[in-house]
């Protein structure tokens, strides 16, 4: 079976695992784990950022965010589709007390024409506008790379209406190399920012909420309260700093792979490739009804040998990673080709 439902499958390479195998412990809530202080050290200095914290998940770094820039009636401005609203089950409001505002953008991208109607004046019947967030690269949005040049005009408008700003940057990784744009250009537009060592990177777990000294250590006894205060978790963070040294710029070859499979799915009548281009390692593709459901085209692909998520009735995503080889893609290349003439 060739699974491209998520690059979060990936099991630990030999390499990984021996390097988790030999990592020096300790218990990191007394700040005593020596390979989870050198990846904090190594995340904060990558981004330019002061520091940084180790966390279970994204999904926890980014509720931290959430937490530290807000208090209780704040609102957060963000694109419709983030992972920070849709798959977070609700974090927000339940751990924090916060309104979403979801904007809905171009596949992902917001700019400050977009955001700017849904600043809230300083009223006592308002929320209080506090924070934004941005996806990079963004997920439901296609994997896309969030333009530079939006990022900074969205960041000056931000800090000039007294907003903090968070990236959600699970996939900030792959931004960097189908750009060539490197980490602290990225960053630097950011109060805060979390990245994902569980998706490209290839570790079995763990994700870095990254920014200033003040908030970090804020961010730590937040961490503690979610549940997210762990011992001897040296052995993560060895695979973490193992895939942030070895696997990202091996990222070209997930995309170029994900370029192959987009190509496979445009010249399939009644798959449409959402958005037209692949940028990185998502590929997302509505399903005309001639064809079925989404379900009915995975259902048809796992026959033929090939595992893709059905999110939504209309649309499938294909996720390339460290698990799937170039030959690999090719035959779920032909698998896709092979949904042409199926009928719903
Ligand atoms: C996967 C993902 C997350 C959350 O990461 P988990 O470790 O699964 O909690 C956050 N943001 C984006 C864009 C993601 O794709």
């Amino acid at each position: 079976m060739i699974d491209l439902r998520s690059d979060t499958l990936t099991k630990p390479t030999a390499g990984m695992l021996a390097a988790m195998m030999a990592a020096a412990v300790g218990d990191d809530v007394y700040g005593e784990d020596p390979t989870v202080n050198e990846l904090e050290a190594r995340v904060a200095d990558r981004f330019g950022k002061e520091a940084a914290l180790f966390c279970p998940t994204g999904t926890m770094a980014n509720q931290i965010a959430v937490r530290i820039h807000c208090r209780p009636q704040d609102e957060v401005l963000l694109e419709a589709s983030n992972h920070i609203y849709l798959w977070e089950a609700g974090g927000p409001a339940a751990l924090s007390g916060v309104t979403l505002r979801t904007i809905p953008g171009r596949f992902g991208v917001l700019s400050v024409a977009d955001l700017e109607p849904h600043l809230h004046p300083d009223d006592m019947h308002s929320v209080r506008s506090r924070l934004v967030c941005l996806e990079n690269t963004h997920n439901r949005g296609g994997g896309g790379v969030y333009p530079l040049a939006t990022i900074a005009d969205v960041s000056a408008w931000a800090r000039a209406n007294g907003l903090a700003t968070h990236l959600d940057g699970a996939r900030l990784w792959n931004a960097e190399v189908a750009s060539g744009v490197g980490p602290r250009e990225w960053a630097r537009h950011f109060d805060t920012l979390m990245v994902s060592f569980s998706k490209g990177l290839g570790a079995p777990a763990g994700s870095a909420l990254a920014g200033p000294k003040d908030l970090i250590a804020h961010a730590r006894r937040v961490r503690k309260l979610f549940g997210g205060a762990m011992r001897q978790v040296g052995f993560l963070a060895a695979a973490c700093l193992y895939g942030m040294d070895r696997h990202v710029a091996r990222l070209a070859d997930d995309h170029a792979n994900a370029k192959l499979l987009g190509d496979a799915v445009r010249d399939v009548p009644g798959l449409t490739l959402t958005p037209g281009e692949v940028e990185t390692n998502l590929v997302w593709a509505e399903v005309a009804p001639a064809l079925g459901t989404a379900r009915d085209v995975a259902n048809r692909l796992k026959a033929a040998g090939v595992q893709a998520s059905a999110l939504g009735s209309n649309v499938v995503r294909f996720v390339t990673h460290l698990d799937v080889s170039r030959a690999d893609c090719e035959r779920a290349a032909a698998a896709i080709r092979a949904l042409s003439g199926a009928r719903a």
